[in-house]
């Protein structure tokens, strides 16, 4: 058998047949630092360099417990081909239990790549990931899920970059990951975005939220990256698909609030909603009606803002159809 060459992510350097576990200290500038834990599972055999991040989002729990688990339980003396896994993306948004943003700049991480070597910390935090994590791979996968205040129906979500070959493989990839739905349709400034412009293959996956880990929660998102592993031919062992049939959307909307005050939503995640529906209410401290959202097309609830605190331009809820 041939042997391969070890495998380099910033410092950490795994041999072949090897898991290497590390803190890594990424440079945000002017003295700025976090510490990015990431597992190398470095396989026995050549194959396919599937990279995967997890907390992009901080308090998106299920995805960051979901990866640690596959990262830390694959036996690299099985394994074909190599798994790098960001397990903790956003440390500080992590720490500081922030939604949607990163507490050093009040950016969302997930709308900055591929990110700037000399841009704020979130740029440069981005710039990173891009450039040592996602280059060089093969397939790229980021799990999240619903943030803290955020429900949401199980779904993963591919780029169409009109290259035909990553395209397919990325369905593909997605198909194997077995949830309930498939999301297509580009989202400018993510990880999967930055990916797929690198013509590689790139998985969105979303299970869970509302600040919560259950044990369902995470073994579903965890088989479902399992089942991906098995596609991308890393290992040949994964859960069973879930017996539902994956139905694909292709059109999204995400509705936002044009007032600030409290959130009454009148439907549920994964409803489906027909176009002209009200789905709730903005209202003022003391109940006056501020405004009715009126979905703009038929969909699915895919995600739903569940906190009653609502800020103008926030989103409310996300329809696919
Ligand atoms: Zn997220």
């Amino acid at each position: 058998m041939k042997h391969q060459a070890p495998l380099t992510v910033g410092p950490l350097v795994a041999g072949p047949g090897t898991r290497v576990i590390g803190v890594v200290p990424v440079d945000l500038g002017e003295g700025r630092l976090v510490e990015l834990p990431i597992v190398v599972v470095h396989g026995a055999f050549p194959g396919a360099r599937v990279a995967v991040t997890a907390g992009i989002h901080g308090a998106e729990y299920v995805s960051i417990v979901a990866l640690r688990d596959v990262a830390m339980s694959l036996d690299p003396a099985l394994v074909r081909g190599s798994l790098v896994a960001v397990l903790t993306a956003n440390p500080a948004a992590f720490a500081a239990r922030t939604i949607y943003l990163n507490p050093m700049d009040g950016t969302n991480l997930n709308r900055v790549f591929p990110g700037k070597a000399d841009g704020s910390p979130t740029q440069r935090l981005a710039r990173w990931i891009t450039d040592h994590v996602i280059a060089g791979s093969d397939v790229f996968v980021d799990m999240h899920c619903g943030d803290m205040n955020e429900a949401l129906v199980s779904f993963t979500g591919v780029e169409e970059t009109g290259d035909a070959d990553v395209d397919a493989r990325s369905r593909a990839l997605a198909e194997a990951y077995g949830l309930r739905y498939l999301l297509i349709g580009p989202a400018s400034g993510t990880t999967t975005t930055a990916a797929a412009s690198l013509g590689i293959s790139a998985v969105l996956g979303e299970v869970g939220g509302q600040g919560r880990w259950p044990a369902e929660d995470v073994a579903l998102h965890a088989a479902g990256l399992r089942r991906l592993l098995r596609a991308a031919g890393l290992v040949d062992e994964a859960p069973e698909t879930p017996r539902h049939v994956t139905e694909m959307l292709r059109s999204e909307a995400w509705m936002r609030a044009t007032s600030t005050g409290y959130w009454h939503p009148s439907v549920e995640v994964g409803m489906r909603v027909a176009k002209g529906t009200v789905v709730g209410e903005v209202r003022d401290a003391f109940g006056k009606v501020l405004e009715q959202p009126i979905a703009p097309l038929d969909g699915v609830v895919i995600f739903l803002v569940t906190s009653l605190a609502m800020n103008e331009g926030d989103p409310l809820l996300a329809l696919a159809g």
